[in-house]
């Protein structure tokens, strides 16, 4: 019975020793190795191609046919000579994962011969057959068409898998009609809107400003379980997360885990995930256990948004395969183990002027920096008017289960300033003289050598959502498997639209006579103001700021279905469509992918715990419980008296309870989905699915895991949570 169970064990026990590291090169040999990038255009394109490109790049114009000729043969070559034989467009459907159909450079000729043939309308634009993309309804199935087209912004790239090697040319995809269908086309359409409203004010402080772009750096957490472990368990095979399972005795409560040293099996994973991301011009820098055992974390170094959104699509890709080499899964889900941590992928973001300025740096004097006071505070009103938004971009099955989880940022958005600024801030506002701020000094009394620490004067506060962080804002709310386009679409387009908002306030004033410095500062504090609500500096995870929240008027939605609304309201129907980046229609659409996919994962989860508990544990249970049913006629055979099998007979009674109401609610949670699947609104279906079907969740967990504590180890059928957090 329980012979898988106790054979994925000893897999994964008899590999802890048998790591092999490999030999490292030197990182900055291999950086950008399989990536074509400016210095390899220039070394493949004829002198003045690759001049007429670089002039196109810069001037923010479209690349005209005959450059692109040339460039689909350079790529050509270079991915020819580096092993490569087909290519593909490479994209991010809202299913969530990247998108691939390969095609080869081959070609044959009449003669029987057959060449190598890659052109610049392959490069530019495919058709790919993409009827099975979720599309909302904008695409009916008589126009089914889908194309992907070439996104010169993000360097192609050679990707290595089962010994072949293929040119990946990252693209958007779009439906005949134009609307977008992934991730990327409305993000770019957001840095375009970004771009063009930071510009025009930050050109108030600096007329050499001429581009401005947001960058990015994406922290990711993840879980690693081995592999044998992880196909012994049917619910993270389909779910990618556990449904049951009895925390093991000990688990973060010691906290020993986070910073603490990485197994070595682990770090032969993480060595070998860096060379190959190096090799890809992912710059990953970071790497560290994180605070749940098997959890860990990775950072590469922020980028330019669009390539780091590619990047992490792409980091995310690269650990799955690599992880197979060693034997493990990479559990990227929000909340893989319910009593520890989950995994969030913090956004840390920025805006970037052409002129190498980072607009959110507040300097030695942030209150005489008007410059970064505008942007500072603009971010801070966008936010306090687009909460809402912000907290559906990042809403999912997965995130459900980890916003508000006492250790990741509740599902009330919040922005949390540290006392240094807000303290400026105020005194802004008030328009009092601002006390000079001392930078504190860490002194190392009487400890030689260890140089002086400079004190990081902005506080850190985990329990915020969107904190900011010495030079940039973190959005923390951001769950691990999601695509950071999502949100970052929302927050670079409600940030452009406040800038123009607040342009155009600036502009009035000025045409009314007011001084353009005091035209600035006067809309700055009228922001600062009216953004104060949304600025918490306490601990987000209290109950009492829930209550305080709630008297300010933020908003508290904490599950997906409800929080998703948002996204078709006319407030953000306008917005989108005012800066150009969504129409109502696939607004829409998309509501209704996020809404499908969520009703799904419920449906999906409800499934297998339905097979998991009637065809594994029932089984396995009735089985121990024969066990002591024998024991207890034998001994009452043998003419013992009933108090001396009591324990066994009160075991009999209880393991009866568990596995009794397990089974009712089971079935009375397949009744549930059964009227749930009749539904036609699919806000209504998932609403039901998230309060009628997964309700059940709890409740049979709980007792299975009763069940976990008092059946025969011997007998019980699934790797226990101590083996897949543990083993390792
Ligand atoms: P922590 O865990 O303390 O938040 P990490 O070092 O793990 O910090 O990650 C910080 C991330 O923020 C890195 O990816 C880093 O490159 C990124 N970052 C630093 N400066 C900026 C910036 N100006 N814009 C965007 N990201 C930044
Ligand atoms: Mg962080």
């Amino acid at each position: 019975m329980s012979g898988l169970r106790f054979k994925a064990v000893e897999t994964a026990i008899s590999r802890l020793n048998n790591t092999t590291t490999k030999e490292t090169t030197k990182p900055s040999l291999n950086f950008g190795k399989s990536v074509f990038t400016t210095a390899k255009m220039k070394e493949y394109l004829p002198k003045n191609a690759y001049e007429e490109l670089i002039e196109t790049v810069d001037g923010g114009k479209a690349i005209s046919h005959d450059l692109a000729e040339h460039i689909s043969q350079a790529m050509k070559s270079w991915a020819i000579s580096n092993g490569v034989t087909h290519y593909t467009h490479w994209f991010q459907p809202l299913t969530g994962a990247t998108a691939e159909k390969h095609d080869a450079f081959f070609e044959p000729l009449p003669d029987g011969s057959a060449i190598d043939k890659f052109t610049a309308s392959a490069l530019v634009q495919q058709e790919p057959d993409a009827s099975s993309f979720p599309s909302g309804g904008i695409r009916n199935t008589f126009e089914a068409r889908g194309y992907t087209g070439w996104d010169p912004s993000s360097p192609a790239f050679i990707y290595e898998t089962g010994g072949g090697k293929t040119l990946c040319i990252p693209t958007i995809f779009v439906s005949y009609t134009g609307e977008a269908l992934d991730y990327k086309a409305p993000l770019l359409k957001a840095l375009h809107a970004l771009d063009k409203a930071a510009v025009d004010v930050a050109n108030f402080f600096d007329k050499s400003v001429t581009k401005v772009y947001a960058s990015l750096g994406v922290e990711q957490e993840y879980f690693l379980v081995d592999l044998a472990l992880f196909n012994a368990r049917p619910d993270l095979q389909l779910t990618g997360r556990t449904l049951f399972g009895h925390m093991s005795a000990k688990g973060q409560q010691l906290e020993d885990h986070y910073f603490g040293a990485i197994p070595e099996r682990v770090l032969a994973f993480m060595v070998d995930l860096e060379q190959e991301a190096l090799k890809l011009g992912i710059p990953l820098k970071t790497r560290h256990n994180e605070v749940a055992p098997s959890q860990f974390e990775c950072a590469p170094m922020f980028e330019e948004i669009n390539l780091a959104i590619d990047h992490n699509q792409l980091l995310l890709n690269l650990m799955e395969q690599v992880a197979l080499r060693h034997k493990f899964k990479v559990l990227s889900h929000e909340k893989p183990y319910a009593d520890i941590n989950g995994s969030g992928k913090h956004n840390n973001w920025s805006l970037i002027t052409n002129t190498g300025v980072n607009l959110l740096s507040p300097g030695k004097t942030p209150k005489n920096n008007l410059m970064f006071l505008t942007f500072f505070t603009n971010v801070i009103k966008a936010v306090y008017e687009h909460a809402d938004l912000l907290r559906a971009s990042i809403a999912s099955a997965g995130n459900d289960h980890r916003l508000g989880a006492n250790e990741a940022p509740p599902a009330i958005i919040s922005i949390f300033l540290g006392s240094q600024l807000n303290a400026v801030l105020d005194e802004v506002e008030t328009a009092r003289v601002v006390k000079k701020v001392k930078a504190e000094t860490l002194l190392w009394h009487g400890i030689p050598k260890i140089p002086e620490l400079q004190l990081d004067n902005t506080d850190r506060n985990r329990t915020s959502p969107f904190a900011f962080t010495g030079n940039k804002f973190e959005f923390r709310a951001v769950g691990s498997a999601s695509n950071c386009a999502s949100p970052m679409t929302v927050l670079n387009a409600i940030v452009a639209d406040q800038l123009i908002e607040f342009k155009n306030e600036v502009d009035k004033q000025i045409k009314k006579g007011t001084k353009k410095d005091l035209a600035l500062l006067n809309v700055v504090r009228k922001y600062i103001k009216e953004s104060k609500a949304i600025r918490f500096e306490g601990n987000g995870y209290s109950k009492e700021w829930e209550e305080e929240a709630m008297k300010r008027g933020l908003s508290n939605i904490k599950t997906t279905p409800k929080a998703l609304d948002v996204y078709v309201n006319e407030k953000s129907e306008a917005l989108f469509e005012r800066l150009g980046i969504f129409s109502k229609r696939e607004g829409e659409a998309r509501h209704e992918i996020l809404l499908e996919n969520y009703y799904k994962k419920i449906q999906i989860e409800a499934r297998v715990i339905g097979e998991i508990v009637t065809s594994l544990i029932a089984p396995s249970v009735f089985d121990y419980q024969n066990d002591l049913i024998t024991n207890v006629k034998g001994l009452k055979d043998l003419g013992f008296k009933a108090g001396t099998y009591s324990s066994q007979a009160n075991l009999i009674e209880r393991i009866s309870t568990h596995i009794n109401t397990i089974l009712e609610d089971a079935e009375a949670m397949r009744q549930e989905r059964k009227k749930a699947n009749i539904l036609e609104d699919l806000r209504d279906k998932a609403i039901v699915y998230d309060e009628k079907v997964k309700p059940y969740f709890d409740k049979i967990r709980y007792h299975l895991n009763k069940l976990e504590q008092i059946v025969d180890d011997r007998k019980w059928p699934l790797p226990k949570l101590r083996e897949l957090l543990f083993v390792r």
